[in-house]
């Protein structure tokens, strides 16, 4: 766990990461994305379902899959989809004290939106001001894994790869940041496609808890 000392910047996705998959509040927001392409490609459930899982898998995320071959809204389908319930996620006071304590820049780079980042992070009361949000608007709508969102993140933010730290719970985007020269903490969730190259070299931590974690950086930075 050396090399966290030098860390400079610490990154994070936002979705399974910062909260745990156990809150179903990313499940919530799938199941909306399977209603607006029912709603938006006239197919029933099953159908919408496989496009949805399809586009994720092939594009990084259905958004991208369904920008491509249908040219749809990208801003319609992100109010669309983070129509839900914030209400139920828990302030979890000591993520907010670990992050807080870190030293130097803490970035969220999501796939979502701004609007959803801000609502998650409020309601988790993580403190708002720690943090700057890279979304996908951000990304000109390109996802995580390809690799031109990271580059343009590195730029908007003058990062260090070889100083930084890239915490995520799909593996294979943690991928392009070590590629890049970042270091990586795969965040662990019971979500089996979460999972995929999880084995492989670009995953530096597996990460059980992350605010346990960032603990353990804290005490070794110190
Ligand atoms: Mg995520």
């Amino acid at each position: 766990m050396d090399e966290i000392k030098n860390v400079k910047f610490w990154i994070f996705d936002l979705d399974n990461t910062l909260y745990p998959s156990s809150t179903n509040l990313f499940s919530r927001i799938d199941k909306l994305m399977a209603s607006f392409i029912t709603q938006h490609l006239n197919v029933n459930h099953e159908e919408a379902i496989q496009i949805k899982n399809d586009y994720f898998q092939k594009h990084g995320t259905t958004l991208n899959g369904l920008i491509k071959h249908h040219n749809i809204d990208p801003h319609h389908f992100l109010e669309f989809v983070h129509n839900i319930d914030y209400s139920f996620l828990n302030k979890n006071e000591k993520l907010n004290k670990e992050i807080k304590n870190l030293p130097g820049k803490k970035i969220i780079f999501t796939n979502g939106s701004k609007k959803h980042a801000k609502k998650v992070v409020s309601n988790l009361q993580l403190d708002e001001n720690l943090f700057s949000i890279f979304d996908i608007v951000d990304s000109d709508f390109v996802p995580k894994p390809e690799r031109s969102p990271y580059e343009r993140l590195i730029k908007k933010y003058d990062i260090i790869p070889e100083q930084s730290i890239f915490f995520e719970d799909i593996a294979r985007n943690l991928k392009p940041a070590h590629d890049l020269g970042m270091k990586t903490g795969w965040v662990i969730n019971e979500d089996n496609w979460a999972k995929e190259g999880h084995d492989e070299d670009h995953v530096h931590f597996k990460i059980k808890e992350l605010d346990h974690f960032l603990e353990q950086c804290n005490l070794l930075i110190k």
